[in-house]
């Protein structure tokens, strides 16, 4: 469609970064442009409303840049997930391998009720483990899913077979595929 190819046009590769081999996918120039980050997060939010959310999940960093304005347009609520030891309040962490050990993540318990629907919000599922691991957060809070919306899937690293088990019914939805 004529979103997907403004939101591609404003995607810059780096190459070799953060690490020899790897082609970054660079979402500033997007952010840098009104008229694809009004567009981005208009998709966005219209998923969320379509799967019926009623708070939005950013996850720290980007997540937080696209999940922010995504909840205000769909007029929901933002949590934050973030790395963990940065948030004040009680969480609750969750851990979860990397290629090379592992990491920790955290949202606030209390941010999370039991009939709520939760959208996660990301800009790019690569393996797809901090998505995974932000679920196993949600529905340990008591909380449902109503699914994990990014703006780009990365299909050659497998990332939606190792969400699925965690997703259950809830969908999927990338607004490009790369
Ligand atoms: P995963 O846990 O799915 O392997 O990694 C996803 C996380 O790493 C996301 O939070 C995402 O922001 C970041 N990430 C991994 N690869 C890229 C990339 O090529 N571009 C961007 N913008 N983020 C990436």
């Amino acid at each position: 469609t004529d979103v997907s190819t403004l939101l591609l046009s404003r995607i810059r590769d780096v190459a070799d970064y953060p690490e020899p081999g790897v082609m970054f996918k660079d979402i500033t120039p997007l952010l840098a442009d009104p008229v694809a980050f009004e567009a981005l997060t208009g998709a966005l939010a219209e998923i969320a409303v379509r799967t019926g959310a009623t708070k939005i999940v950013g996850l720290e960093a980007r997540g937080f840049i696209l999940g922010a304005p995504v909840a205000v347009r769909a007029g929901l609520g933002f949590i934050p997930v973030r790395k963990a030891g940065k948030l004040p309040g009680a969480t609750l962490s969750q851990t979860y391998d990397l290629e090379y050990g592992s990491a920790e993540i955290e949202v606030h318990a209390e941010d999370l009720d039991a009939g709520d629907r939760i959208l996660v919000v990301d800009d790019v599922l690569a393996t797809g483990g901090t998505a995974e691991a932000s679920l196993q957060l949600v529905r340990r809070a008591g909380a449902e899913v109503s699914g994990v919306a990014v703006l780009m899937e990365l299909g050659f690293l497998g990332g939606r077979s190792r969400l699925e088990p965690a997703l259950g019914n809830a969908p999927l939805e990338a607004l490009l595929q790369i």
